[in-house]
């Protein structure tokens, strides 16, 4: 079927053509002719991204009598940003329609600039409900001559607690008017609602009714809890090209995940209710333009994001409610592209994929989180796939190419390639090189974590490196000795200067060094063996770190290093630790 079809007008159709409109979605072709034929009330149970805002949108525009200026529709929606999004689609479509008002109106922006507006006459509000219920209290906006009126993501205003302010404004409507309620999900109050406020309604269903698009793909990881954060980045790392959002449960947990990524490196950013208006613009604008690829949200504050065209949803809680899950899910894998849904879940949620499995009659590939070999793998090929498609401007780079090619004269072709590649990828081999694989937990019928998982857990919790970096701990690893340094957290010891400091007193090589142990004022680290001796021989000759003369040894029994930690204080009674180091002058200073 085409827009002409289903009864489109010429001037409306050459607005939707400037915007690619060539014909219309399955949602489209259902709703416009009933809306143009008969006029009868609709319940769509309809995500966005179906093409429902165009559904309702094309004959309002086409319906409106824009020589009137009484306001003749309203659209309901539960946030700022959807009511800015709908007002924005209309007037497009009213590109060509002389004399249409479309009018947003919603709270956070300033009443006056709404009133006069009112006043003007507009024939279309697309209103919030509490601003509106506002604007109808002061007497500016008059809905006596509504005669349709639209509930758009009705779920989420109820959610959003809207209901009452809903009924009230509905009684200034008038009875026969024409309603159309559009909803993600469909849940017994959204039914109440239209058996109350609608009269006989056509139910349009997108889709099979809570059926998740075709070409989305279901993963899930099932790990410890504890390893979720970990489990996550290997998610990210895994997939170099990732642009997508991360769906926590609470705004607390939505923050401290982005906290940690964006600290960890990657490009996000969160979006949750506890974040003023204007960031939320900020972030949403920002996810947008992909200037992030990573937005952890809660599922209320995604809701007024209209980017549907993700590469990857990641539940890093699984929603109490499976439609949800549908509509999360839905946001990947549109127009005839592949999407991934990756469920990070722990044992005790394991039952809740099941459900979602068994009612959304979809199956989740039950897959092992992506091994560090893997990882490295795969954003190595990320990068040389990039090097090879790089855009190469002749004109600027062949006037340095001969300097550089002289400079680097005594490299031969595969040197240059195993340096260059290691120039951007060592970040990468540095952190999967120790990373701990996450094993998965067993379900041994205690309803969590097995014994050997909680052990292996803590080992593993014990060998996290301050520097985020983990290594299984418990005994030195084989091939690393442990080095005894005389310094501590007191004397600022940190493990990237302690690296730093290893890696200046070993010939330039940059040497394996395993766990880092900081204690108060000594520390632990294991470097590769046949590296321990010539380094400690040079760490103990005339070494200085922020006045403190550096002592090293091999690490002995514990009584050994007791005895070594109170001999550093005995030998300068009276003087606390603090103190110990002040107002000396070293050779060699960090
Ligand atoms: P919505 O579900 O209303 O948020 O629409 C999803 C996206 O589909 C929007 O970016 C629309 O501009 C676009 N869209 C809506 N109808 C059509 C159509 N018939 N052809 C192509 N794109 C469309």
């Amino acid at each position: 079927m085409t827009f002409e079809e289903i009864g489109v007008a010429p001037e409306v159709l050459k607005a939707i053509r400037e915007l690619g409109f060539e014909n219309p979605m399955p949602i489209q072709e259902k709703i416009i002719p009933i809306l143009l034929d008969r006029n009868a009330d609709i319940t769509g149970l309809a995500q966005t991204g179906t093409g429902k805002t165009a559904a309702f949108g094309i004959p309002i525009v086409q319906q409106t009598d824009a020589r009137s200026s009484k306001t003749q529709v309203l659209i309901l929606s539960p946030t700022r940003e959807l009511c800015v999004q709908i007002t924005k689609d209309l007037n497009n479509y009213a590109k060509y329609t002389e004399g249409l008002k479309i009018l947003a109106v919603y709270g956070g922006a300033s009443i006056e600039t709404q009133l006069r507006a009112l006043k003007a006459g507009v024939q279309v509000i697309v209103a919030t409900p509490g601003r509106l219920i506002d604007l109808i209290e002061r007497k500016a906006a008059k809905l006596s001559s509504v005669y349709r009126v639209v509930l758009d993501e009705a779920d989420e205003m109820l959610n959003m607690g809207f209901l009452d302010d809903i009924k009230k404004i509905l009684a200034q409507v008038p009875d026969d008017r024409n309603t159309l309620l559009f909803s993600a999900t469909m849940p017994k109050e959204i039914r109440a609602i239209a058996n109350k406020f609608m009269t006989n309604p056509e139910e349009v269903v997108i889709g099979e009714r809570n059926a998740t698009a075709e070409n989305v793909k279901h993963f899930s990881f099932t790990v410890h809890a504890r390893d979720k954060y970990l489990a996550l980045k290997r998610v990210a790392d895994y997939y170099p090209n990732i642009y997508g959002i991360i769906f926590c449960r609470t705004r607390k947990e939505t923050q401290e995940i982005a906290d940690k990524l964006i600290k960890d490196g990657y490009s996000a950013d969160s979006l949750h209710g506890d974040l003023s208006q204007a960031m939320r613009d900020s972030v949403m604008q920002k996810f947008r333009l992909r200037n992030v690829q990573l937005l952890v949200a809660t599922d209320v504050a995604a809701r007024g994001l209209d980017v549907n065209d993700l590469t990857h949803v990641i539940h890093y809680s699984l929603p109490d409610d499976y439609e949800i899950y549908t509509h999360r899910s839905g946001r990947t894998g549109r127009v005839g592209k592949d999407g991934i849904s990756i469920a990070i879940t722990h044992l005790r949620e394991t039952h809740v994929i099941r459900k979602i499995e068994k009612l959304l009659h979809i199956s989740f590939e039950k897959t092992k989180i992506p091994s560090s070999r893997e990882i490295c793998e795969k954003q190595l090929f990320h990068f040389i796939d990039k090097m090879e498609r790089v855009e190469i401007d002749h004109t600027l780079i062949d006037t340095f190419l001969p300097v550089i090619y002289k400079k680097l004269d005594w490299l031969s072709k595969e040197e240059v390639i195993k340096r260059f590649v290691s120039l951007e990828f060592n970040r990468f081999l540095d952190y999967y090189r120790d990373a701990a694989e996450l094993s998965e937990p067993r379900d041994d019928g205690s309803g969590g974590e097995g014994r050997r998982d909680r052990k292996s857990r803590r080992d593993r919790d014990q060998g996290e490196r301050s520097d985020g970096r983990r290594n299984f701990s418990g005994q030195t690893e084989e091939g690393f000795t442990r080095v005894f340094i005389n310094l501590g957290k007191l004397d600022d010891l940190h493990p990237s200067a302690l690296i730093e400091m290893i890696n200046e007193h070993t010939d330039g090589r940059k040497v394996p060094v395993g766990r880092i142990d900081l204690m108060k004022s000594f520390s632990f680290f294991e470097v590769k063996s046949q590296a321990a001796g010539p380094l400690i021989k040079a760490l103990n000759n005339d070494v200085w770190y922020r006045g403190n003369k550096v002592s090293t040894e091999i690490a002995q029994s514990k009584d050994a290093m007791e005895k070594k930690k109170w001999g550093k204080d005995e030998r300068h009674p009276g003087k606390t630790e603090r103190q110990f180091g002040n107002g000396r002058k070293g050779k060699k200073k960090w």
